[in-house]
């Protein structure tokens, strides 16, 4: 198969791959649409096993980075950027360096930021030989970190699918909570504060612990969380995690939380409809850290300073587009993900079309 055969390179405008002798950089920048505006996702550095897994990883992420865009009403198109290497032991500032000339190449139809592997201090060095670099520190335009507004998002979409599903405020729900870190723990005390029951587990035990005093939490092992009576399943660690293993046994009502590609594969999203769960498609409700990186790019492109009252508003209209999804989908009686699928082809295809007759 070549790359133009490749189900996962459809709809790409453009994949770049570049490589540097002197700092050993590998990289591929993939361009999936700028329909909407200048291509905008993450950085991951990973140590894949192949340039093959790499690209396919590439091309799967900024294709969900120009629907979760579309879905956040951002004039930004998708894309994202992959390192090849080990984020531990590979790492230096001439790498980064490298990486920014990389980005720079690709002449402002990608803005990249942090992901996976890559830090605001990584991003630095890429600054330097590129403009086109969101989430750095200590600038007037700088959004910060993104897992409190992420985590603001996903707190207003469960609070939406608990009163959609359950006909009821937060008030004595109980959500069990699959991963307290950056996202997960902010998550974890917004819903305490406002009045829910939760069950959490972490693979890091001193993060569990210490994200469960705070709010009054009960602990379960990793390996039990999809098995908690709960109301509410919040999954905030890694992707995968509703399956067609797992969801027999998620006793919970509504699925809604942080993580990306909380869905193993297509029969999961399916089944789980089948099932009578609501499900709150993950590139929807987690728009809130993309956002913040928008007002970054924003206030680089206005040369003005980050302004968190914009944000607010599109955290605002990323919830009201929730709702606009799960009241088509039941109306429709079809999942949720499918739906949100539809109408952020449906936003990028406007998009396009609106371009080329301009
Ligand atoms: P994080 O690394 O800070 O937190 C993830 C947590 O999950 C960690 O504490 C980790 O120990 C735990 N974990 C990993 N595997 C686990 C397992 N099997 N069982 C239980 N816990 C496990 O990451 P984060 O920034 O909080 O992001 C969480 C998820 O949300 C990720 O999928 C990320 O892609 C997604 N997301 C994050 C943001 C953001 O603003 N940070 C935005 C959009 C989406």
């Amino acid at each position: 198969m070549t790359l133009f055969d490749s189900p996962a390179f459809e709809g790409h405008e453009g994949v770049h791959a570049f490589s540097d002798e002197k700092t050993g950089l590998r990289c591929i920048i993939a361009v999936h649409s700028t329909a909407r505006g200048p291509a905008a996702g993450g950085c991951r550095m990973w140590p894949y096993a192949s340039a093959e897994a790499a690209l396919e990883d590439a091309l799967k992420l900024s294709r969900a980075m120009s629907y979760k865009n579309a879905m956040a009403d951002l004039d930004l198109g998708g894309g994202k950027s992959v390192i090849i290497g080990d984020s531990r032991t590979q790492k230096t500032p001439a790498l980064f360096e490298a990486f920014g000339r990389a980005v720079q190449d690709v002449g402002g139809k990608y803005w990249t930021a942090e992901d996976v592997g890559v830090s605001p201090a990584d991003l630095l060095h890429a600054r330097k030989n590129t403009y086109y670099v969101a989430g750095l520190e200590g600038r007037r335009e700088s959004s910060g970190d993104p897992s409190p507004v992420t985590a603001e998002g996903v707190f207003r979409g469960v609070r939406l699918c608990v009163e959609r599903a359950l006909k009821t405020d937060l008030k004595g729900v109980r959500v069990a909570i699959q991963g307290v870190g950056h996202v997960g723990g902010y998550l974890a005390q917004k819903l305490h504060a406002a009045g829910a029951k939760l069950t959490l587990t972490d693979v890091n035990a001193e993060a569990l612990a210490r994200v469960a005093a705070a709010t009054d939490a009960e602990i379960v092992a990793p390996s039990n969380i999809f098995d908690v009576d709960c109301d509410v399943f919040a999954p905030c660690a890694l992707g995968g995690a509703i399956s067609l293993d797992t969801l027999p046994r998620i006793r919970a009502r509504v699925i809604a939380g942080a993580a990306n590609n909380q869905l193993a594969d297509a029969e999961a999203g399916r089944e789980l409809f089948d099932r009578g769960l609501l499900y709150a498609p993950d590139y929807v409700i987690n728009g809130g850290g993309i956002i913040n990186v928008a007002g970054e790019i924003r206030a680089l492109e206005r040369d003005e300073a980050f302004d968190p009252a914009w944000v607010d508003e599109k955290l605002d209209r990323l919830t009201a587009t929730l709702d606009e999804v799960l009241d088509l989908a039941a109306r429709q009686r079809r999942p949720t993900h499918e739906v949100a699928n539809e109408i952020a082809r449906d936003r990028i295809r406007g998009a396009a079309q609106k371009k080329a007759a301009a």
